[in-house]
């Protein structure tokens, strides 16, 4: 077992509040340490809010609400779209936070910057074209009128997996659509959401329109959802978190987007291009240690081809380098917290215990960091506990199956549904999966999810509503139908 390389000398910037368009960090609130996933060192310490920073935070956005709502489409467009010139500015800078507080490669967290700076380009193009519609009368003297208008201030909740996508996406909806927004950022990586405030914060946002705050999430959600000035609560985590946040928040008959958890199936056909597929999916499944919402997760592999990808796909996977996100040859980095190394330990321990075969990794690396070695785990039972949970780690079952009903019936048996992937050279299995696959996302002999123009969202337990695409601004905004006689 190797113990991987580690980088204790950096600067890390501080993390503050941004609460009616002024940094707070001090004045004797309680803070939180921030941790380095790759070495276990205090590199930051988080001010919480207390309860007057979040009614400051709520006041702040209600009364730039009243003002935001009113500001014309073509001039919210230009903040968008100096954010984005900023964050590619600044990406190499914003990416070195992210690593050092989430543990993603240095390379993966600065293309996480560069790359989101499309949504906001996205989203200030988007903005432009949030039509109405004129229904035909049936009488000669009147109109009717179908208005879309924002729906007020919104709370967002986004996690610590893509701290920079997660955060702009939502921020960028929000706003493009006339919203104001107050965001609680993960804890556990605070600096992209600082940075990503200091972004709007120079490109002209005004005061108020966006306030990010931090704190124990359970306390901030639920005093940010009971907030009668709330009118939206969008979220991004767990089903089972998202479960809770959408029960308190629909009781209140307010606005939700959930995107939540999800355990993506694989089905790799016989007729598929094996050796392609394997070079393909190995980087891709180990993106970000596996710490991916729609992360392939389940591998469901057709019999005759079985073998041959199983033995290429686990020594792939075996070559993976990990260590220190900062070190250039790492190609895994940590997992961003040492609950997510417990959760890898104990989904190896039920696939050891149910006769399964540890094919590659399976244990913890040696150091302080919270490294777990790329592990993949073959002939295991479709209701053992990683065939069933998701893992949300560097780890893969694998499984065989022999044909397209039996793969649809098992793919389809979870009740998550969120991305899935199917790899077939024959058109009529491609059609007959995507078409019976429950999945928000269905990705067809490439790895095609997740642009600032396509819809990302998912069905059955993992989710509601859709970030993305020219659906992105529907959950911020109400209809409103005038009929008028004159
Ligand atoms: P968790 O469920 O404790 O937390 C997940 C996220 O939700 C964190 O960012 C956390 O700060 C936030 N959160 C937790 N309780 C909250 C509350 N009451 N109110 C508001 N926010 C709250 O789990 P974890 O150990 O941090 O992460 C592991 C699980 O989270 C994974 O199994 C995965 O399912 C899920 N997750 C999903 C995504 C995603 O992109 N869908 C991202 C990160 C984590």
């Amino acid at each position: 077992m190797t113990t991987p390389r580690t980088v204790t000398d950096f600067d890390y910037p501080a993390p503050s509040l941004y609460i009616d368009g002024e940094f707070l960090t001090g004045g004797g609130r309680c803070e939180q340490d921030v941790l380095n996933p790759a070495t276990g060192q205090v590199i930051g310490k988080l001010p919480h809010a207390t309860t007057e920073d979040l009614d400051l935070a709520i006041a702040a956005a209600s009364r730039a609400f009243e003002s935001w709502r009113k500001v014309s489409p073509m001039e919210r467009s230009k903040v968008l779209r100096k954010v984005a010139d900023l964050a590619r500015e600044r990406a190499r800078d914003i990416g070195r936070g992210i690593t050092l507080d989430q543990g993603k490669p240095l390379v993966e967290a600065v293309n996480e910057v560069t790359f989101c700076a499309e949504h906001a380009d996205w989203h200030a193009e988007e903005c432009r074209r949030v039509y109405g519609r004129v229904i035909p009368s049936r009488l000669d003297n009147v109109t009717q009128l179908v208005m879309r208008e924002p729906v007020g201030v919104c709370a967002a909740f986004t996690p610590w997996n893509f701290p920079f996508n997660q955060a702009i996406r939502k921020i960028a909806a929000a706003i493009g659509a006339g919203c104001t927004i107050v965001l609680k950022g993960p804890e556990d990586a605070p600096s992209a959401i600082v940075a990503l405030a200091r972004l709007f914060h120079d490109a002209g946002l005004p005061r108020g329109v966006l306030n990010v705050v931090w704190g124990i999430p359970a306390e901030v959600s639920r005093h940010l959802i009971q907030s009668a000035t709330v009118r939206k609560v969008s979220f991004t985590g767990s089903v089972e978190i998202g479960k809770q946040l959408a029960a308190q928040a629909t009781s209140l008959m307010k606005r939700i987007t959930m995107e939540l958890g999800g355990h993506a199936p694989v089905i790799v056909c016989d007729d598929a291009d094996v050796d392609a597929v394997v070079d393909l999916l190995t980087p891709y499944k180990f993106r970000n240690a596996g710490q991916v919402c729609i992360s392939p997760t389940r591998f469901y592999i057709q019999e005759r081809v079985y073998d041959r990808f199983v033995s290429n796909f686990a020594e792939k996977a075996r070559t993976i380098k990990v260590g220190d996100g900062l070190l250039p040859e790492t190609k895994m980095g940590p997992l961003a917290h040492a609950r997510r190394v417990a959760a890898m330990r104990s989904l190896v321990d039920d696939a050891r215990a149910r006769g399964a075969e540890v094919l590659t990794g399976g244990s913890s690396l040696l150091g302080e960091g919270n490294f777990f070695a790329p592990t993949v785990v073959a002939e295991l039972p479709d209701d053992s506990r990683l065939m069933t949970e998701e893992p949300f780690g560097p780890i893969v079952g694998v499984a065989r199956f022999k044909t397209i009903e039996d793969v649809i019936a098992r793919a389809n048996g979870l009740s998550y549904g969120l991305a899935s992937y199917v790899f077939t050279n024959s058109a009529k299995s491609a059609r007959t999966l995507a078409g019976h696959l429950e999945a928000g996302m269905v990705s067809i002999n490439h790895l095609g999810l997740g642009l600032p123009e396509t819809p990302f969202g998912g069905c059955k337990d993992s989710g509601m509503g859709i970030e993305g695409g020219s659906e992105t601004f529907d959950a911020y905004l109400n209809t409103k139908f005038i009929t008028q006689l004159y």
